[in-house]
């Protein structure tokens, strides 16, 4: 069956001294469920924290890359690159990669390409504005950023895809969705990837929610039977805090 999974998302947190203080705090915690847990330090500490975890539960993970090779492309980073800092999995398309650098739909298919074609593993981030769910058109939404950036995958390649949704409104604000709205999505998630792919392969994805999961809602929202996991974003800057929500299983 498909793996629970707690990744915390540190985003532009935490230079090389603070990374390291969170990872000695980390590997102090202790692990009581089945749940895969990961993290992503920002690129300048992928090396440091891979050296740091590599004997540990905790794998380190990317927060972005790009989808060429090599070439003239400055300030960005390929998958060998990751792959050479030992990191095997990468977050793409995050709301504020679609928000503060534009990443399209589009664009995010060739990033999803690239990561497959290196084997990498994917967390593909995706999730609708305040506006979209007040006017009621949130599965709309959700349902096109899942098409237009996957639905060009083969089932075979759903092995190496697990799902983030995130609605942009519960991202950092200290609003969560509740669980039932969590729940309600998912479900929606995995019936369209069913439709396109059975249920065989909609069963085996995990799929992830992620805005402002604490220790305090952690629980109740990864009781529901179609969320796998959380991306955790703030609370994943606390090891406690990061733990007890990996705990909550
Ligand atoms: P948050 O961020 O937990 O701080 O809301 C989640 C995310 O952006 O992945």
């Amino acid at each position: 069956m498909r793996k629970n999974i707690v990744a915390g998302n540190w985003k532009m947190n935490n230079d090389l001294a603070q990374t390291e203080t969170l990872i000695t705090s980390l590997k102090s915690q202790t692990k009581t469920t089945e749940a895969e847990v990961m993290i992503a330090p920002t690129a300048t500490n992928l090396w440091q924290a891979y050296n740091s975890l590599k004997d540990s539960e905790i794998e380190v993970i990317a927060q972005n890359m790009h989808f060429a090779e090599s070439g003239a492309y400055t300030g960005e980073i390929s998958a060998s690159m990751l792959k050479s800092v030992g990191v095997t999995t990468v977050i793409l398309g995050h709301s504020e990669r679609r928000e503060y650098f534009n990443e399209t739909d589009e664009l995010l298919a060739k990033k999803v390409d690239a990561a497959l074609a290196n084997k990498m593993r994917v967390i593909f981030c995706f999730g609708e504005e305040l506006a979209d769910r007040k006017s009621g058109n949130h599965e709309n939404i959700v349902e096109s950023q899942i098409k237009n950036a996957l639905f060009h995958l083969s089932a075979w390649d759903y092995k190496s895809v697990v799902l983030a949704y995130e609605p942009v409104w519960a991202i950092g604000t200290g609003e969560t969705a509740s669980p039932e709205q969590a729940q309600e999505m998912h479900a929606f998630i995995r019936k369209t990837l069913a439709d396109q792919y059975g249920y065989e392969v909609a069963n085996s994805v995990s799929i992830l929610y992620g805005g402002s999961v604490k220790p305090a809602n952690a629980q109740e929202i990864f009781s529901k039977p179609d969320v796998d996991g959380g991306l955790i974003g703030g609370a994943a800057l606390n090891a406690e805090d990061f733990f007890a929500i990996v705990n909550a299983f």
